[in-house]
């Protein structure tokens, strides 16, 4: 069985690319490594290319021979995509669409979507269930809301059957601690708490102290890396089953605020870093909790790290290697 991973030098990628070989799956990860790592690739080949590039992209899909493509590679800053739109239209947005041709030039009829609980927008009900609307707030939200229209209107125009998993927020890293979370520049809140502790940074910045939340902060439902690399396993197995396109929210179900982590960190590191309160960041929902039943009860999704120390903890241990 074979696995067209695009993005798999990533973050998430990276962890499901590790899985996947584990099981024995061949594996080849499609990366232009703008953000990726090419030592974060454990299993398979690597081809280093952009998704905008169809030539390099078909030529791949000749030789490899795909059973089944998961496609990862996206920029994923919503910040950022408030400042640069067309960055995120172009990358997320233009280029699902050229893969997808391809997809379907080669007659690949099984795909598993990263999406992301940012297609939620601000949610009318706490936890979020797949049928709140999709009213994306920032750029980034709308180029993966719109990739998800396009890849229903696809699978209903055919035999094409996709899943896409829309992550809350994926934190932590693998225990034995040869891949973990590394982006340039970070912006993820545990990966900055953590290099603050380390000493790298000034202090960590409490972004925003006045939202309709219990605390005022910002309130995230956190998920390690394995629990959702895990969730791509059986979204494989469910389509590999011959299992019918669907949506699934990938969050445990409870979420903590800024403060909340923030005092974690204290407590695992042992260091008294710096925190300071700030203004709100642009595009930012007060609250993202995902309900996850749907996942739960239909891929049989049984999460083993739902722990906010020990998400932090393989954080940290990452975070001191790096
Ligand atoms: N956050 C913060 N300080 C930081 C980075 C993030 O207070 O330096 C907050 C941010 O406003 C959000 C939460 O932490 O409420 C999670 O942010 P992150 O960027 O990790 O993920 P997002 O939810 O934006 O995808």
């Amino acid at each position: 069985m074979r696995i067209l991973v695009t993005g798999g030098a990533g973050y998430v990628g990276s962890h499901v690319v590790k899985i996947l070989g584990e099981k024995g799956y061949e594996v080849l990860t499609y990366d232009n490594l703008s953000t990726g790592n090419r030592w974060a690739v454990l299993y398979g080949s690597l081809v280093v290319a952009d998704l905008s590039d169809r030539g390099t992209l078909r030529g791949v899909f000749k030789d490899f021979r795909p059973d089944v493509v998961m496609h990862f590679a996206a920029s994923i800053v919503a910040s950022e995509s408030v400042r640069e739109p067309l960055k995120y239209y172009r990358n997320n947005t233009v280029n699902s669409i050229n893969l997808l041709e391809v997809v379907q030039e080669s007659n690949v009829d099984k795909f598993i979507f990263s999406s992301t609980a940012a297609v939620y927008g601000i949610p009318e009900k706490i936890p979020i269930t797949e049928e709140e609307s999709i009213k994306p707030i920032n750029p980034y939200g709308r180029s993966k809301a719109f990739v998800e229209r396009i890849l229903e209107d696809i699978s209903k125009a055919g035999h094409f059957r996709y899943v896409s998993l829309r992550y809350f927020n994926a934190a932590g890293a693998e225990p034995e601690g040869r891949i973990g979370e590394m982006h340039d520049p970070e912006t993820h809140l545990i990966a900055l708490i953590l290099k603050t502790a380390k000493g790298g940074r000034e202090g960590i910045k409490i972004f925003g102290t006045d939202y309709p939340t219990p605390d005022g902060t910002c309130i995230r439902d956190y998920i390690h890396v394995d629990d959702l690399a895990e969730a791509h396993l059986l979204a494989l197995q469910y389509l590999l089953d011959a299992g019918e396109s669907d949506i699934f929210n990938c969050g445990y179900g409870h979420g903590y605020s800024v403060r909340e982590v923030v005092s974690m960190a204290w407590k695992v590191t042992g260091i008294d870093f710096v925190s300071e309160e700030t203004g709100g960041r642009q595009g930012d929902p007060p609250a993202l909790v995902a309900d996850s039943s749907k996942i739960r009860q239909r891929l049989y999704w049984n999460p083993r790290y739902d722990n906010l120390e020990y998400i932090i903890r393989t954080a940290w241990e990452w975070e001191k290697r790096l």
